[in-house]
């Protein structure tokens, strides 16, 4: 046989053991997609290091060369981790969260307000309850402008200890008792686990604290119990973090939960934090949950307001969050970027003129 001749016997030889080693990798691809499924059912991790390590050294035993052990151990975990995300991508797709899993939107209903539902809705209230005259003054001017739904903070997670912390179940007592005269509905954080059995007797919606997006063991609480739940973004938290982080409450029981975005942080000092619009459509379309935009927050900017709540609806927000103070000068907690009562005012209308609330 000529040397060309050869070659070509050669390569084509090649070819065919190509195409059988896909076929293997293929149909092993296909037995691990099924174990991680089998272990999704268990409840098992899908990594599992020591049947890896088990594995690798039945190999090496196997191992006649003309590779050497270490590049055969080298290949073999390329194979074992193409494998381990494809059992990854199969667990993201199954989130109960996500648009995969469940294709209409979730509504969440708070008396006559439908959050999801289509209708933005417009969110304020004070930064901290300070007072039940404070907190009776922002409820009025909110009933009178058409706002049905108000925050306040009772328990108030400070960066500094010597900050205002808040009334704590006081602070619960006042919203509970000046919602009730103007027919408001509620939302509140909660910063302790031991507290959301609790909240629930006062407050419409648990806020679950930018500071708070991972703590773990509140969002599990969060999730054993039926009141809807407002999680918001980390401060410097990915999408991907934030979506797992309202999966843990999905997956304790509790449906009814509210993404709102409030900014992360960045190297940006012209505002407060960076308000990621971004997020808006893709949590809209990745997850069937309301999404909102805290502009306070996200700002720090009583001048921009309007024009970032404008943007938040126009990419496809469900509502929008802001603070409103009857006298932000004399406020315990973030004094400069609170509303006052016509200021408010004004942002409402002007918000509305753009036909998106
Ligand atoms: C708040 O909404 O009162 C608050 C503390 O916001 P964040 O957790 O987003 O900082
Ligand atoms: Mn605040």
């Amino acid at each position: 046989m000529s040397q060309g001749g050869r070659l070509q016997e050669l390569r084509s030889q090649l070819d065919s053991v190509n195409n059988e080693l896909l076929g293997l990798l293929s149909e092993r691809a296909r037995i691990a997609q099924e174990i991680g499924q089998e272990k999704q059912k268990q409840g098992v991790p899908d990594f599992d290091p020591v049947r890896e390590k088990k594995m690798l050294d039945a190999l090496i035993e196997q191992n006649k060369g003309p590779f050497d052990n270490e590049t055969v151990r080298h290949l073999f975990k390329q194979i074992f981790q193409a494998s381990l995300k494809l059992q990854q991508v199969d667990t993201k797709k199954q989130l109960l969260v996500s648009r995969k899993k469940k294709q209409e939107d979730t509504l969440i209903k708070l008396g006559d307000t439908i959050v999801g539902g289509g209708k933005p809705v417009m969110i304020a209230g004070p930064c901290s309850v300070e007072s039940y005259e404070q907190v009776r003054q922002v409820a009025a001017a909110l009933k009178e402008a058409g706002i049905t739904v108000m925050r306040g903070g009772a328990f108030k997670p400070r960066t500094s200890p010597y900050d205002f912390q808040g009334l704590g179940v006081e602070g619960l007592k006042i919203l509970k008792e000046v919602a009730s005269e103007f027919g408001l509905k509620t939302i509140s954080e909660i910063v302790d686990p031991a507290h959301i059995e609790l909240a629930c007797e006062y407050i419409d919606v648990i806020q679950i604290g930018a500071r708070n997006m991972q703590n773990f063991e509140l969002l599990k609480a969060a999730g054993d119990v039926n009141t809807p739940i407002l999680l918001k973004r980390g401060l410097a938290a990915t999408i991907d973090e934030f979506v797992h982080a309202a999966e843990y409450i999905v997956s304790r029981g509790n449906t009814q939960v509210m993404l709102i975005e409030r900014g992360i942080r960045t190297y940006e000092k012209a505002t407060r934090n960076t308000l990621d619009i971004s997020a808006v459509p893709i949590l809209k379309q990745e997850t069937h949950l309301p999404v909102l935009v805290d502009v306070t927050h996200s700002t720090g900017r009583k001048d921009i307001l309007a024009p970032c709540a404008r943007a938040a609806l126009a990419a496809g927000a469900d509502g929008v969050m802001v603070e409103v103070h009857p006298d932000p000068a004399t406020a315990l907690s973030d004094a400069a970027q609170q509303l006052n009562i016509p200021e408010f005012q004004d942002f409402l209308a002007n918000v509305k003129k753009s036909g998106l609330l």
